[in-house]
C-alpha cells in the first residue's frame, strides 16, 4: 500500500512516496510558482504510481481552511503569495485522484510526524514549532490537532522585545517588534546581523538573544498548554548549540514556578529531522485512508 506525502511550502513542494511505516520510497521536489504549474508537476509525479497510491497527506502553507463544512475547504486563502490566493488544493488534487486527500498545515504535518514516529511518539500532548523562514507552531492532543475556528498562529505570539535588542523594529510587517517570527525566525536574523543564521558563528553573543526569545516561546506554551513535550524544528534549530542555551533561558524565566519534565525531554529538536513533514504526511494520508471505510 502506497501513500503520498506532499509539503506544500513558500519557497518549494516537496513530494514523497512512501508506506504506512513512513518508510519513503522516493522523494522529489519543485519550485513553488504558480499553482498551473508546481500543482501540474506535482499530479505528474503521483500519476507514475495511481495503480498504488491509496491516499495523498497534504501539509501547506497558508493560512487555509480546514473546516470541512465549509464551502472553500480545502483552499489555502488569504496568503501574501497572490498567486496561490484562495487556490482549491484539495480539490485540484482530488480531480486527478479519487482517493482520499489528508488537509493540514505545514507544521501540523511536522508535528504529526514527531507524533507518531518521533519525539512525541506515545505521548498524549505534543506541541510542535518550526524556526524558518517564519515561525509556525502545531499543538496535537490524543492525536487531534487543536484547532477552533482555524488552525493556530503560535508564530506570532507576542515576546517581549530583549533588552540588548531594543532598536530593532522586527521583520514582522503585521506585529512590528513583539512578534516572535518578526523577531526570530530566519529573516528577522538576517535583517538584524546583515547575514544569514547559518553565517553567524556560535559565539556571537546573538545567539543568546536568539534563544531567549525562543525560551520565551516555551515559557509561553508551558503555560498555556502544559504539553508532554515541545519540540523546536526548521532551519534555525539546525544550531545545535540553541538547545542548551534555550534550557538556560526557560529555566531562568519560569523561576520554578513550574515543575515540567526533565528539559532534556521536554525542549528537544525533532527526531525525525528534516524529515518529520514527509513522514506527517505519509502518516496523516494513512489515517484518511482509514476512516474511509
Ligand atoms: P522553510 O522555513 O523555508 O521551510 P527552513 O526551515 O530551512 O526552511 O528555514 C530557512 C531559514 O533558516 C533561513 O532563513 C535560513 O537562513 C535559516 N537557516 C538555515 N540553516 C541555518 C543554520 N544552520 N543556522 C541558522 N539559520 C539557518
Ligand atoms: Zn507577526
Amino acid at each position: 500500500m502506497l501513500f503520498g506525502s506532499i509539503e506544500a511550502g513558500g519557497t518549494k513542494f516537496v513530494c514523497a512516496i512512501g508506506n504506512e511505516k513512513g518508510e519513503i520510497k522516493e522523494r522529489v521536489s519543485f519550485p513553488t510558482t504558480v499553482p498551473e504549474e508546481t500543482m501540474k508537476a506535482v499530479i505528474e509525479f503521483f500519476e507514475t504510481y495511481k495503480k498504488d497510491l491509496k491516499a495523498l497527506g497534504v501539509g501547506s502553507f497558508g493560512p487555509i481552511d480546514i473546516h470541512p463544512a465549509s464551502e472553500t475547504y480545502g483552499y489555502i486563502t488569504s496568503t501574501p503569495k497572490l498567486a496561490w490566493q484562495n487556490f482549491d488544493f484539495v480539490g485540484t488534487l482530488k480531480k486527478s485522484f479519487d482517493i482520499p486527500v489528508a488537509w493540514t498545515t505545514d507544521v501540523n504535518a511536522a508535528a504529526y510526524g514527531e507524533y507518531v514516529f518521533g519525539n512525541g511518539k506515545g505521548l498524549s500532548s505534543v506541541v510542535y514549532f518550526t524556526v524558518g523562514t517564519g515561525v509556525g507552531g502545531g499543538a496535537l492532543q490524543e492525536g487531534r490537532f487543536v484547532e477552533g475556528f482555524s488552525h493556530p498562529e503560535m508564530g506570532h505570539m507576542l515576546v517581549v522585545p530583549h533588552p540588548d535588542d531594543k532598536d530593532f523594529e522586527g521583520a514582522c510587517p503585521f506585529h512590528g517588534n513583539h512578534c516572535l517570527e518578526g523577531m526570530a525566525a530566519g529573516p528577522a536574523i538576517e535583517k538584524r546581523n546583515g547575514r544569514k543564521g547559518q553565517d553567524i558563528p556560535i559565539d556571537d553573543p546573538f545567539w543568546q538573544i536568539e534563544a531567549e526569545y525562543i525560551a520565551q516561546c516555551a515559557y509561553n506554551t508551558t503555560l498555556m498548554m502544559s504539553p508532554d513535550v515541545i519540540i523546536f524544528g526548521g532551519g534555525v534549530m539546525k544550531q545545535r548549540h540553541m538547545v542548551e542555551k534555550v534550557h538556560r533561558a526557560f529555566t531562568k524565566m519560569m523561576n520554578s514556578y513550574v515543575k515540567t519534565p526533565d528539559l532534556d525531554q521536554y525542549i528537544v529538536t525533532p527526531a525525525l529531522e528534516d524529515n518529520a513533514g514527509t513522514m506527517g504526511c505519509l502518516a496523516l494520508a494513512k489515517e484518511a485512508e482509514l476512516h474511509s471505510h
